[in-house]
């Protein structure tokens, strides 16, 4: 598997979880031969370019990529995030966003009752309002204007759907497709035609359509009747990150890019930034980065692997003297990260 650290944070998460995805998959038998690429912010102050011109197609080579965080404070984010992780996930086309987000025994979050959310958003990755479509015009005048097309495809919309629906199958078994189709009367009319279609197509899957803003609500009101949520890519960036707060934080929240059925690599992240505020300091929480890489496991053909990973985070979890500062502890990286290695170590291969 290829490895980005890239900056702030991500160096730091993705160096404690390599022993770790490195051990679960010994356990499973397996051999991760992970190789580092050096690109991010560093090397884009060293040679003008985040990644070399041909960075995409270098990662093809690979069946998975592990992925940290680009970004920092004295080089432009568009230069970063642009010319790094949204230039790859386009290069590669991976069409479908995937975050999964459940509660964990001992960690603490903002409901009153932390525990039974077990939820997956499935969201669109390429399209929506993220298409760069519209413009500026008449500057600084009482007519200035700021025009954002959002442009969804069927084609889109029926890969993020055939993908929720897969997954719902081997899940609860239920889709809450959320658009805003009252109110967005062409983009998201598409979105809930396409869906009712292949809703048709898995009689087995329950699917129900859920506005926007009341989802909202039920994402912090009942959490727990919720199983894969269907989502734009505007929904689904900023559900997410609300999402993630059931879980305990950004700290927490895993996520795999990637092309159903395409022969591109699957990018594997944290869904968190290179977070500047904490970097250097050794406390950022390193869980999001492992739970990503378990997912990475899961998709290269070792889900014991990465089911060893997931059950060596709950069992340190439970502890909160093992807890970062994010989640309320005092622990710092390294010391969370060592404790899970050790209850990697010391599993049985299912
Ligand atoms: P951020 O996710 O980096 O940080 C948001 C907040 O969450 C901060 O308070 C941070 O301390 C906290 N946080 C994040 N990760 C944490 C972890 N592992 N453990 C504990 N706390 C954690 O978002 P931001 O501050 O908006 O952005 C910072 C930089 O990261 C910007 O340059 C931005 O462009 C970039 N960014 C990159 C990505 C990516 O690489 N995919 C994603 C988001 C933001
Ligand atoms: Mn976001």
């Amino acid at each position: 598997m290829a490895v980005i650290p890239g900056d702030g944070v991500g160096p730091e998460v993705v160096s404690a979880s390599l022993p770790v995805l490195r051990a679960a998959a010994a356990r499973a038998g397996a051999r991760l031969d992970p190789v580092e690429f050096d690109w991010g912010g560093e090397r884009y102050l060293r040679t003008g370019r985040a990644m070399p011109a041909d960075g995409a197609e270098i990662l093809r080579g690979f069946p998975a990529v592990l992925f940290g965080a680009v970004g920092r404070p004295d080089v432009p984010d568009h230069e970063l995030v642009w010319g790094l992780i949204i230039g790859v996930r386009q290069a590669l086309d991976l069409a479908v966003n995937v975050r999964p987000v459940q509660s964990w025994a001992g960690v603490r979050t903002v409901l009153r009752e932390p525990d039974g959310v077990d939820l997956v958003i499935v969201r669109e990755n390429t399209e929506g309002e993220y298409v760069g479509v519209g413009g500026r015009a008449h500057a600084a005048t009482a007519h200035e204007l700021g025009i954002e097309v959002a442009v969804h495809s069927r084609t889109a919309i029926l890969r993020a759907a055939r993908y929720a629906f897969d997954l719902a199958r081997s899940r609860r078994g239920r889709v809450s497709l959320v658009t805003k189709s009252n109110a967005l009367r062409h983009g998201y009319t598409l979105w809930d035609a396409v869906v009712a279609e292949v809703a048709a197509a898995y009689p087995d899957v329950e699917c129900e359509q859920v506005l926007v803003d009341a989802m909202a609500v039920r994402l912090v009101q009942q959490p727990r009747d919720l199983d894969v949520l269907l989502c734009s890519n505007l929904f689904g960036d900023i559900l997410s990150d609300l999402a993630a707060v059931l879980a305990g934080g950004m700290g927490m929240a895993p996520s795999a890019n990637l092309l159903p059925d395409g022969d591109a690599p699957a990018l594997f992240e944290p869904v968190h930034g290179s977070a500047p505020d904490i970097a250097g300091r050794g406390v950022a929480n390193p869980v999001a980065c492992m739970l990503s890489g378990a997912m990475l496991l899961d998709h290269v053909g070792l889900p014991v692997a990465g089911r060893i990973v997931r059950d060596a985070v709950a069992t340190a979890l439970r502890d909160p003297a093992r807890h970062t500062p994010d989640l309320g502890g005092s622990a710092t990286t390294k010391e969370l990260a060592a404790e899970i290695l050790a209850v990697v170590e010391s599993s049985t291969a299912p």
